[in-house]
């Protein structure tokens, strides 16, 4: 069993092993910025391939779109995240850190409870609670880690300045010029570039309501507390989905797709136990959700957020239809009439979605004696898919494991290795989640033209013939389930 009480040794299996590195990391590293490694990049392509079979290849009303990075600065004016993209942020001036302000108030309420003072903690978070309600919600905020002479966690000075709101988006420059026109927002979601297309996939692709846009692709935002590896990224990559749906059908599409994206979640192998759905109650919903859900993985830091499930009612199309002049409503023939349809929304990240696969395919094992570490993920997840071994390097052994990885290569991803003892190969490629191992060894070229296969989990060996390996690898990959 893996017993991870903190991300550490994911961070240093995925640095080691070439999962994942901070960004610029020969400079010292670019705060909350990462680039993913050889074995990461598969990963995270295979992740992404089996979200995007899921969201478009089994549907006959999902299609897909690629929307670019910059949009008109408009839409961020329609969408709310110009006016309201905002987190309250109080600083420290002692240790000159900035923190949520609610964060603070939340790590002070959990406190109080910790040392039984629940009625104390019972009336801050109630008051923590209608201030977030309010439109006042920096000065109360304020008023309240006054009141209660709420220290910085880390200094533990209570020496703080204003609450204030800070703009989560990246802005840059447009073109040569650099007038205050120009500035365009780096998106701060991928949803956006889906709701703009909406027209134009509309009257393109012959899709009626219910129909959805599927889409994966990098967003970008200022995030304040930015630590916990890429749980947290400033730069990070969505796969969302926006489903249009008939006002009226909006709840029963909501629940549908929550259960079918937390059955994803399982399909992939991610075990039961470490998944859950948590609704958000209706006064935390955001100004534009009917209803809302989380799917929470159980990571080495705690319950958090992977996916979330929202029901966005018709408030985009109607905004963007408001802003741009355009005309963003539905005609149904069949009925004859005339609406804006509903949008229930699935936004998954898929950095956060590698992070989770990773943390739940970690376990330690002690095998004679020695510490084995193993990533037993869902076999069509692995970066490596096969290990191909001649025994030793002999002519004779290498070039029919040369011949084996070959023919592998055409369908599987395969990682040839002659180096080092047998034993020292499957290490290397149990860490980097390697499902199945093939060895070449005299007998196959003396006696039986078999190899050895040998299996990640339960580190089994069967004999099997040549030409059967594709057969057995593509059988194995099937109806995998962690143990
Ligand atoms: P959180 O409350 O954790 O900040 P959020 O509610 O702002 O998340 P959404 O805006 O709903 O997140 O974004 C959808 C998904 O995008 C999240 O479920 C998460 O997986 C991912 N995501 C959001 N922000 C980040 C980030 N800074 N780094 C990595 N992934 C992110």
């Amino acid at each position: 069993m893996s017993n991870l009480d903190n991300l550490d040794k994911i961070v240093s299996l995925s640095k080691a092993r070439g999962f994942i590195f901070q960004s610029s990391e020969i400079y010292g590293g670019l705060s909350a910025v990462y680039d993913y490694g050889p074995l990461g990049v598969e990963l995270k392509k295979n992740i992404r391939d089996q979200w995007w079979k899921e969201m478009t290849q089994r549907h006959d009303n999902i299609v897909g779109v690629d929307a670019a990075i910059f949009m008109h600065p408009k839409v961020w004016e329609a969408s709310g995240h110009v006016g309201g993209f905002n987190d309250p942020m109080i600083d420290d001036k002692q240790s000159k850190k900035r923190y949520r302000a609610d964060m603070i108030i939340e790590q002070y309420i959990a406190k109080l409870e910790k040392d039984g003072k629940e009625d104390q903690a019972k009336e801050l978070q109630e008051q923590l609670d209608t201030a977030g309600s309010r439109k006042s919600l920096t000065e109360d905020l304020y008023d309240i880690i006054m009141e209660n002479e709420i220290r910085a966690p880390e200094s533990g000075a209570f020496d703080w300045t204003e609450v204030r709101q800070f703009n989560l988006m990246f802005k840059t420059q447009f073109g040569a010029t650099s007038s205050e026109e120009d500035g365009v927002y780096l998106r701060p979601e991928t949803a956006q570039g889906i709701f703009v297309n909406y027209k134009n996939v509309l009257d393109t692709a012959r899709v009626q309501v219910p129909f959805g846009i599927a889409q994966t692709g990098k967003a970008f935002r200022n995030e304040v507390v930015a630590r916990q590896f890429v749980f947290r990224m400033r730069e990070f990559e969505q796969m969302e989905m926006q489903y249009f749906v008939k006002p009226g059908t909006d709840q029963d599409s909501y629940e549908e797709w929550l259960q079918k994206r937390l059955a994803w979640h399982k399909s992939i192998g991610i075990r039961e136990e470490n998944l859950r759905t948590a609704p958000h109650p209706d006064d935390k919903l955001a100004h534009y959700a009917r209803a809302a859900a989380d799917i929470q993985y159980k990571y080495p830091i705690g319950w958090q957020e992977v996916e979330g499930i929202h029901n966005r009612t018709d408030f985009d199309l109607t905004q963007h239809q408001e802003f741009s002049g355009k005309k963003l409503d539905y005609y149904d023939q069949k009925n004859q009439e005339r609406y804006t349809p509903y949008v229930i929304e699935t936004s998954i990240g898929l950095d956060r979605c590698t992070l989770m696969v990773l943390c739940d395919a970690y376990r330690e094992e002690e095998v004679d004696g020695d510490e084995r570490v193993v990533l037993k993920m869902d076999p069509r997840l692995a970066p490596v898919q096969v290990g191909v071994f001649p025994l030793i390097k002999k002519p004779e052994l290498q070039e029919v494991a040369h011949k084996i990885d070959k023919d592998l290569r055409e369908e599987f991803t395969v990682q040839y290795d002659e180096s080092g003892s047998i034993g020292k190969r499957y290490r290397r490629l149990d860490e980097a989640g390697t499902p199945f191992c093939i060895t070449v060894d005299f007998d196959t070229i003396e006696k039986d033209d078999k190899v050895t296969i040998r299996y990640r989990d339960d580190m089994s060996q069967v004999r099997i013939p040549i030409e059967k390996v594709a057969d057995v690898v593509r059988d194995g990959m099937k109806g995998w389930s962690p143990s």
